[in-house]
């Protein structure tokens, strides 16, 4: 595929596409060859004002738009989204790096994220509650939050943003998206969307900058009335921690380490095929990658040979070549924290069956890596490792598995492989995430609750509970006089 022209990124405030007051931009990186491939506008306070006051007004509109003619706004978002696929998904690739196949997938399932919840948004009902005392009627409203302030990061620069946009403008709020400014075209043409499908100025806006100055301007602010955060742990308790002094609602979505539970009785190639996959997509910097291999003994050295196998036979490049199926990590920092792991786990004892190194020295390339037997107290088996890096060790008993699952304070995603219905049903049952998915890869969709548990943050992205999140419940009760 030929490179699509990589545009310089604006803030949108108040329906208008511009830059920052003081004209001060930031440079925009290629991962795969280190070049900068163009700039986005970085916002100050006046511009944060601005984009405040217009989320206010935006609200005010958007809120008493009928929720079926807001759900046609959103369906009309929905098909430019896919009908500018194509070149779309080639800016998510030069930014971010990952081939160009993921990049066209993250953004057609926006298209069907949108969908989903434009329908989902006709449907939030009150309720009439039977009364005790027939002279009065009770009634329980669900109104829009107001104005959201959304952070997303890097990895998924559009199915993070999406998910956020999505369930708030169901449900009648405006939202100021603060989006990665390591990968901000591909989010601009997401906001883009909506604008040209006519959502009110203000409705959407979409800034960049200094993340902790925003965060920390925008979550106190009197306009802003909900919060929503995906990335790491450590930030995400930070941002809490804020909203909570200002009382404001929040939704976290914050890191994780997610095991995968192979059983004695899984089919071996199937449990091979759906974690190695899922493991190396997007080079592992997924909160739901599988991290922590959980393999049965009796399997254990076949489950190991036939990863490391798939693992060399990955196709590592620049994410706009046809043959690439992994692409290089996204940034810098990346890089060295994957040198670290592998260091760490090397000094540790374990026992490296394949990658373990930088590719060349041009992008941020770094070799899908499996490590075997790696000691619990390796950093690996501790710390979230966001990159294409995997940790395995062999268990006796289901219990013994389990345990292991549930050590860290993480909770996101889970995985495991059996034939037994009595191990799925203890598995469902005790392993501590948000999400569990056995005998198949990661499918995440907009109909079933996506977020985690413990450290992983609260609330979902998907499903019913996701359009709640944006919600206020209120109760009115009205006597006959
Ligand atoms: P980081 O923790 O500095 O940043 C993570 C994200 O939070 C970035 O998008 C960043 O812009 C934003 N951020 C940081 N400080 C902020 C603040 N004070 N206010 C608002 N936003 C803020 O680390 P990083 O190097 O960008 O990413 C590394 C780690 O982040 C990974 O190891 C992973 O744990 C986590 N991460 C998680 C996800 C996810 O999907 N849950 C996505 C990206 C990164």
């Amino acid at each position: 595929m030929s490179k699509v022209h990589y545009p310089d990124t604006q803030l949108l405030i108040a329906g208008q596409w511009q830059d920052a007051a003081d004209g001060r931009t930031l440079p925009v990186v290629n991962p795969a060859t280190g070049a900068e491939i163009g700039r986005v506008a970085h916002a100050g306070i006046a511009d944060l004002d601005r984009a405040l006051a217009a989320a206010q007004s935006g609200f005010e509109t958007w809120r008493d738009t009928p929720a079926i003619e807001r759900a046609k706004t959103m369906r009309r978002a929905a098909a430019l989204m896919r009908e500018r696929a194509p070149v779309i998904a080639a800016l998510l690739t030069q930014e971010q790096g990952k081939p160009l196949s993921e990049a066209t997938i993250e953004t057609m399932a926006a298209a069907d994220i949108i969908e989903w919840f434009a329908d989902e948004g006709m449907r939030v009902y009150g309720r009439i509650v039977p009364p005790r005392n027939l002279a009065v009627s009770q009634l329980v409203f669900k109104d829009p939050v107001g104005p959201v302030a959304a952070f997303t990061p890097w990895n998924f620069p559009i199915n993070q943003v999406v998910r956020k946009a999505a369930a708030a403008l169901a449900t009648g709020c405006s939202i100021l998206v603060k989006a990665a400014e390591e990968t901000p075209a591909s989010p601009a043409e997401l906001i883009r969307a909506f604008v040209d499908a006519d959502v009110p100025p203000g409705a959407v806006g979409l800034v960049y900058g200094n993340p902790a100055e925003i965060s920390s301007y925008l979550i106190p602010h009197p306009v802003i009335r909900k919060l929503t955060f995906t990335g790491s742990t450590a930030v995400g308790k930070e941002l809490a921690a804020l909203a909570g002094q200002h009382m404001k609602r929040v939704t976290m979505e914050l890191g994780g380490h997610a095991p995968v539970i192979v059983c004695d009785d899984a089919d071996l190639e199937l449990a091979v095929r759906a974690a190695a996959s899922a493991k190396f997509r997007n080079a592992g910097q997924v909160c739901i990658s599988p991290t922590r291999f959980l393999v049965h003994e009796s399997i254990y050295q076949d489950f190991a040979g036939a990863f490391a196998k798939f693992a060399d036979s990955l196709k590592v490049g620049d994410g706009l070549a046809a043959d690439t199926q992994m692409g290089p990590l996204a940034n810098g920092r990346r890089v060295a924290a994957l040198d670290e792991f592998t260091r760490d786990a090397l000094a540790q004892g374990a026992r490296l069956l394949s990658g373990g190194e930088r590719i060349g020295s041009e992008g941020n390339f770094f070799a899908p890596t499996v490590f075997a037997d790696v000691p619990l107290d390796a950093r690996l088996q501790n710390e979230e490792p966001f990159g294409p890096i995997a940790a395995l060790r062999s268990f006796r008993t289901l219990d013994e598995a389990i345990g292991e699952a549930n050590r860290l304070a993480f909770g996101l995603a889970g995985y495991a492989f059996t034939r037994s219905l009595k191990n799925a049903h203890q598995l469902s049952r005790r392993v501590e995430v948000g999400m569990l998915w056995i005998n198949q890869p990661a499918l995440p969709s907009a109909e079933m609750p996506f977020g985690g548990i413990k450290d992983s943050g609260y609330g979902t992205e998907g499903g019913p509970e996701a359009l709640e999140a944006y919600l206020n419940t209120r109760a009115v009760s009205i006597a006959n006089v």
